[in-house]
């Protein structure tokens, strides 16, 4: 009797746990992977995602085949497609690899309970993060509510399990269930083409995912203590996308700085695992509080006077607020499906401190717009730049995108690529376009209004209307 494979945000074959439990177990090996509806709290992907999703499904699809397998496609019910797969194929057992948010555990426990009283064998297993959450706790046995303490314990546990090869070769069953054509699901967006400028950035799919990892490794993790915080240096993994639909594990990429001891500076090695350890701790902060997506962890907030402004809220979308450094980034995000993350806290400190909108907009925003979209990261992010989350940053630390752009941005290259209305204006005045004199704006053919907008708001002003809206806010006890 054949094993069901289903495969989730585990889109690869390299130390699949899942994968590993079905090649031992010497039974015919049927991979799937459903399009399920809608569930609560952890919406469908969004459309970048969605894009990132089509590749890396026919990535996934070829590497199967050059084993020997497929991969069946199904939409709907997971339950009910796997029950319908179970009577198609005469599998008595599905396997798959464990997920942390609150929907997709609320499903596979209710599917596993489901298939183990119909005497189907339904085995779960480890993988998307380092450590099982429920592995790591504090002295008194609690999940970690803070981030310093989880970095430690990580620094002082054993160290993640070493990866398990992908397979050479899989079982294949006698017959092939029927399988929907993934362009069926027409993932990707046609009128307008938005993502046409996302394959001059990325390859989705393991093997790119493993050739990313390995560019980081040989150029640039020596200096990334540093260079990490600028955003028109090369200096970061660019593993987001790839470790989000899991082409590739946390512990591969653990595992990989292991052996760079000695040969670079320690730092370099340990502020990356420590960016790594913020996504575990992103996920510690899930598990505890499902709501993270949509209610603040720290309900103080929940009086927030926020603003409703559809008008400002666009022009911050857009990447058209007249401060350069937070249309660079807003307008990197369109382009790209990604954002560098010292730009990521600059605009999401603007939307909410200095336009006083909900990072609840912001949070769907980069949901939809993100290929990295995590369900996790980004609801963890948004909570700490706006003070409501777990170990947050304070309310008080508001950006001034003015001389954020200029310490991170110092040149201007980051804006001019991506504001190229801006790209004659001299380095000066490159940060504050509003400041410069008629005739340098003249020289750099720009009229402000017309070819590129004045602030929306005065940063000072709106400043002080943010602490004084916090101030309003109850104290904790
Ligand atoms: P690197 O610097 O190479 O870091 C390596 C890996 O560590 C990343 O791939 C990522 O998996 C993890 N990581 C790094 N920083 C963080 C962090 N602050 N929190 C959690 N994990 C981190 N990251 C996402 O993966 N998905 C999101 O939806 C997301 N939304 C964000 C929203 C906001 C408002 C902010 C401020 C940050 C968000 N981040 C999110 C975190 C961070 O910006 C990205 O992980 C990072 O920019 C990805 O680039 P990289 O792979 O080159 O990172």
């Amino acid at each position: 009797h054949p094993i069901l494979l289903w495969f989730r945000k585990d889109l690869r074959l390299d130390d699949n746990h899942a994968l590993h439990a079905a090649a031992i177990s010497d039974r015919p090996i049927i991979p799937v992977y459903i399009r399920e509806p809608e569930a609560k709290g952890c919406g469908p992907l969004g459309a970048a995602q969605e894009w990132w999703l089509h590749h890396s499904l026919a990535a996934l699809q070829e590497s199967l085949d050059r084993l020997g397998s497929k991969l069946i496609l199904r939409e709907g019910d997971a339950l009910t497609v796997l029950e319908a797969l179970l009577a198609e194929t005469d599998a008595e057992a599905v396997v798959w690899n464990r997920r942390y948010d609150p929907a997709g555990i609320a499903v596979d426990t209710h599917i596993k309970t489901a298939l183990r009283n119909k005497g189907i064998e339904a085995n779960s297993f480890a993988g998307q993060l380092l450590h099982e959450p429920s592995r790591l706790r504090t002295g008194s046995g609690t999940p970690y509510k803070t981030y310093t303490p989880l970095w430690r314990a990580l620094e002082q546990s054993d160290e993640p399990p070493f990866p398990i090869d992908a397979p050479a070769k899989l079982a294949a069953p006698q017959r092939w269930p029927q399988s929907d054509k993934l362009d069926s699901w027409s993932l990707l967006p046609s009128k307008p083409n938005w993502a046409c400028d996302f394959p001059d950035m990325w390859t989705p799919g393991e093997a790119a995912a493993h050739e990313k990892l390995e560019e980081f490794i040989d150029a640039a993790i020596d200096g990334y203590a540093v260079d990490r915080d600028f955003p028109d240096k090369p200096a970061t993994s660019l593993l987001s996308p790839h470790l989000a639909l899991g082409e590739i594990s946390p512990a591969r990429v653990w595992h990989a700085t292991r052996g760079l001891s000695g040969k670079i500076p320690t730092d370099n090695i340990v502020r990356f695992r420590k960016e790594l350890a913020w996504r575990e701790f992103c996920y510690h902060q899930l598990f505890q509080f499902p709501k993270l997506g949509y209610a603040n962890w720290s309900d103080r907030y929940d009086d927030f006077p926020w603003r409703e402004d559809p008008r400002l809220f666009d022009s911050w979308r857009r990447g058209q607020t007249g401060y350069p450094i937070v249309d660079a980034g807003m307008r990197q995000l369109w382009r790209h499906g990604w954002m560098h993350n010292r730009v990521r806290m600059i605009v999401a400190s603007f939307l909410i401190k200095d336009l006083l909108i909900d990072w609840r907009e912001g949070e769907a925003w980069f949901r939809d717009t993100l290929v990295d979209a995590d369900p996790a990261a980004n609801a963890a992010n948004w909570q700490w730049v706006a003070g409501s989350g777990a170990d947050a940053s304070p309310f008080f630390r508001i950006f001034n995108p003015v001389l954020q752009g200029e310490k991170f941005d110092r040149d201007g290259h980051y804006v001019r690529t991506f504001v190229p209305e801006l790209a004659a204006l001299d380095r000066k005045y490159i940060h504050r376009p509003f400041e410069a004199p008629d005739d340098v704006l003249k020289c750099a053919g720009i009229e402000l209004g017309t070819h590129y907008p004045r602030p929306i708001i005065d940063h000072a002003a709106a400043r002080q209307r943010a602490l004084d809206a916090h101030a309003s806010l109850k104290r904790d006890e």
